[in-house]
């Protein structure tokens, strides 16, 4: 199939398009390299574009002709939209009506759309399934909803149009060759922003609030390895090949790791204790997010390969070493 991939440069973006090339799917990254790296893109063509430049994006669908639309392109920290909800809601929301706009117009008939779990807000029922009401507390999770909800619309509206919407949960590790990762120049995220302060780039780790209702008190998180992310979406493109209806799938393990618990398996991997500090909440964190993925297994034939805490952190902290050697850190 001809895929074009909005973001494919960028961290999860760049895994699929991966995939996508091994696989032998023609492949097209249009991103405008804001966060992604022209490195990233290991198959297919890139086109430095904006989303928003609306004449560009037009004629690369015209003339790719692509046969699906995998949207990555976003902003994607919680806090900060918290800080700069018009970012996100420019970015995510607007940005994605534009694209939609032009796939639709285009005739481009089916569209796989990177959604989160911060759709739900906090969940009453863990682990969280996919007809949980919609209830995000912060504006990240807002923007992404909208988007799904303009999707859910379209598909309706439009019979030649079917999406996928694969809503993520927090999602970890890097490419176990090392080609790939996270290689964001101020990362947020505790994972990567752990392994960093284990190779000395930041003074300490901060733990955001150790009072929630949980039973370490800090929070729970559903981390997925990125690489069974990326087959997640190849099992989208097949079922909307192969005809398969609009549909909306959790992308998680179904368990839940604590930052504390994160934070013992990133010390025991990395092989010493990093300096690490409890401090109070982060804006717009839900104590805890755990997915009910039997849909996507079951409906889809998703299997994960990599469902192993210690196997992601060892492939991000290889990544990281690695990206540190490339970039000549200390
Ligand atoms: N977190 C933390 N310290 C950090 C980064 C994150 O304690 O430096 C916590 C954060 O408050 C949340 C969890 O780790 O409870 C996961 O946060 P992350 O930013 O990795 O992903 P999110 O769940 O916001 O998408």
């Amino acid at each position: 199939m001809r895929v074009l991939v909005t973001g494919g440069a960028g961290y999860i973006g760049s895994h699929v398009v991966k995939l996508l090339g091994e696989q032998g799917h023609t492949v097209m990254t249009y991103d405008n390299l804001s966060t992604g790296n022209a490195w990233a893109v290991l198959a297919g063509e890139l086109v430095v574009g904006d989303l928003a430049d609306t004449t560009l994006l037009q004629a690369t669908l015209r003339d790719f002709a692509p046969d699906a639309v995998m949207h990555f392109a976003a902003s994607i920290v919680v806090p900060e939209s918290v800080s700069d909800p018009l970012k996100y809601y420019t970015n995510n929301t607007a940005n994605t009506l534009k694209l939609i706009q032009a796939v639709v117009a285009g005739r481009v008939p089916h569209f796989i759309f990177s959604s989160t779990a911060a759709v739900y807000g906090m969940p009453q029922q863990l682990p969280v399934s996919e007809s949980a009401p919609l209830l995000p507390i912060n504006p990240y999770g807002t923007s992404k909803m909208m988007s799904e909800l303009i999707l859910r619309d379209c598909a309706a509206a439009h019979p030649g149009f079917r999406y996928v919407a694969l809503r993520y949960f927090n999602v970890a590790g890097a490419d176990l060759s090392c080609r790939i990762g996270q290689a964001y120049a101020m990362p947020t995220h505790l994972i990567t922003r752990g392994l960093k302060t284990a190779q000395g780039v930041f003074p300490e780790l901060l733990i955001f609030g150790t009072d929630y209702d949980t039973p370490d008190g800090t929070c729970i998180r559903d981390y997925i390895h990125v690489d069974d992310l990326a087959s997640a979406h190849i099992c989208a493109l097949e079922h909307l090949a192969g005809g398969g209806a609009s549909d909306i799938f959790n992308c998680g393990y179904g368990r839940g790791f604590s930052v504390r618990e994160v934070v013992r398996v990133m010390r025991e991997v990395v092989g010493y204790d990093f300096p690490v500090r409890e401090t109070g909440r982060r804006a717009g964190d839900p104590a805890a997010l755990i997915a009910d993925s039997r849909k996507l297994q079951q409906s889809l034939g998703w299997k994960p390969r990599y469902d192993d805490l210690h196997t992601m952190i060892r492939s991000a902290w290889a990544w990281e070493q690695h990206y540190a050697r490339r970039h000549q850190r200390p």
